[in-house]
C-alpha cells in the first residue's frame, strides 16, 4: 500500500453496533475533497468523545474516521486559496461526522473549510485551542455584541474545569472580567484560579430545579452544561444581561421559564461553532491569537499520542478530561 498511515475507523455490523479499531489506510481511501494535509495536531473534544464511545449519534455515516479539529500542512491542492506547504487549521463542517475527520495521518478536505494557521500560532497551540477554545472565543464575541462589558458585573462560566470552561475563564479574566467559575471538581479551585477566576462555586448551586427568577448574581454567562444548570444561570442573571449557550454536557433539555426574558430583559445567545460562517471564524481565531495568554493556554493543556485518543474519548464523556488535550501525531 503506497504511503499507508494510521487511522482510527469507526464502524457499525448489521445490527448497528458500532466498533472501534486503529487501521492502516492510504490517500486513496480518503474521501473527496480538494485539498490534501498531513495531520501533525489534533485533539479530543466532548463531541469526540460521543462519537467514538457512541453515546449519542454524532458519527451518521459509517465507516467513519472520527476527529472533528486538525492542524497540519497541505501536501496537494486544486483549491485557488492553498498551496502545498501551507499552514492550515480545520474546525468542524462535519468533519468526523459525515466526512472523514482528523484522526489519521492525512485527511483530504474542501478547501473552503479551512483557514490558515495564525502568524505566531504552532499547530500544537491551534490544538489546544480547538474547537473547545474557538467555541469559548465566539460565546465572548457573542457576550461582546450584545454589549456587555467587564466593568457591568461578573461573568459565570458553567462546566468551568473542561475544555470549552477552562479557555473561556482563561479568555474572559484576560479581557478584565470577574469571572466566577462553577465546577463539579472544586479539588480544580487552584487550578481554575490559575486561569484567573476570581471565585469558585460548586455545580450543585445550579443544579437544581431553577426559579423563575432567582437572586441577580453575575451579568452574563457562558454555559457549557445546559438543562437546569443553563436554567439556573438565566435566573440568576441580572437585569439586561446576556448568556451564550453553547453546551449539553448535562442535558439537551432547559427546563426554565420565560421569566428572565420578559421580567429582566435577558438575551439567551445560541452559540454554533460547527457550521460558522468563515468569517466569524478568521474574527474568532485572530481574537485567540491576540486575547488568550499562552502561559495560560500552556497550563490548561496536556500533550498525548495517537494512541492515547480512544481512552481520552472514554474520559471526556464520562467528565475526567481538565483543560484541553493536544494529540501530535
Ligand atoms: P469537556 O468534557 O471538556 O467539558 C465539559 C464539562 O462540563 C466537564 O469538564 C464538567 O466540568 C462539566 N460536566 C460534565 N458533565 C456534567 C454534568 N452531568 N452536569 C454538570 N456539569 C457537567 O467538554 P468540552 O469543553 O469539549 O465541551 C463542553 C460542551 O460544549 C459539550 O456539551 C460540547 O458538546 C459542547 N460544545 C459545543 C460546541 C458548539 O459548537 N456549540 C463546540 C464545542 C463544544 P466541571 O468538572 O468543571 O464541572
Amino acid at each position: 500500500m503506497a504511503d499507508p498511515f494510521k487511522a482510527i475507523l469507526i464502524s457499525r455490523d448489521e445490527d448497528k453496533r458500532q466498533s472501534v479499531a486503529v487501521t492502516e489506510l492510504a490517500e486513496a481511501d480518503l474521501m473527496d475533497g480538494d485539498v490534501t494535509v498531513a495531520v501533525e495536531a489534533t485533539t479530543v473534544n466532548y463531541k469526540d468523545g460521543l462519537a467514538i464511545t457512541g453515546r449519542a449519534p454524532v458519527v451518521r455515516r459509517f465507516p467513519m474516521i472520527p476527529g472533528v479539529d486538525f492542524a497540519g500542512t497541505v501536501t496537494h491542492s486544486n483549491h485557488p486559496e492553498w498551496k502545498k506547504g501551507d499552514k492550515v487549521i480545520l474546525n468542524g463542517w462535519g468533519v468526523g461526522e459525515v466526512h472523514y475527520g482528523a484522526y489519521a495521518g492525512k485527511a483530504r478536505v474542501k478547501g473552503e473549510w479551512l483557514i490558515p494557521l495564525p502568524a505566531g500560532m504552532s499547530v500544537r497551540d491551534a490544538m489546544a485551542i480547538g474547537t473547545a477554545g474557538y467555541t469559548a472565543m465566539l460565546c465572548v464575541m457573542a457576550l461582546e455584541r450584545n454589549g456587555i462589558t467587564p466593568g457591568q458585573g461578573p461573568v459565570v462560566v458553567t462546566g468551568a474545569a473542561g475544555g470549552v470552561g477552562s479557555v473561556a475563564v482563561a479568555l474572559l479574566s484576560g479581557l478584565g472580567y470577574h469571572v466566577v467559575a462553577s465546577t463539579g471538581r472544586t479539588s480544580e479551585t487552584e487550578y481554575l484560579k490559575g486561569l484567573g477566576a476570581a471565585e469558585v462555586i460548586a455545580r450543585e448551586e445550579l443544579a437544581g430545579a431553577a426559579k423563575p427568577l432567582g437572586k441577580e448574581r453575575w451579568v452574563a454567562g457562558v454555559d457549557t452544561v445546559g438543562s437546569h444548570t443553563l436554567a439556573n444561570v438565566l435566573s440568576m442573571t441580572s437585569y439586561g444581561g446576556a448568556v451564550a449557550a453553547c453546551g449539553l454536557a448535562g442535558g439537551m433539555d432547559l427546563p426554565s421559564s420565560v421569566a428572565p426574558f420578559i421580567l429582566r430583559g435577558i438575551s439567551l445567545l445560541g452559540i454554533d461553532s460547527v457550521m460558522a460562517p468563515k468569517q466569524l471564524r478568521l474574527d474568532a481565531w485572530r481574537r485567540l491569537g491576540t486575547d488568550l495568554d499562552m502561559s495560560r493556554l500552556a497550563a490548561l493543556t496536556t500533550v498525548a499520542g495517537f494512541d492515547d485518543i480512544i481512552g481520552i474519548a472514554h474520559d471526556i464523556v464520562d467528565g475526567k478530561v481538565r483543560g484541553r488535550v493536544v494529540i501530535e501525531m
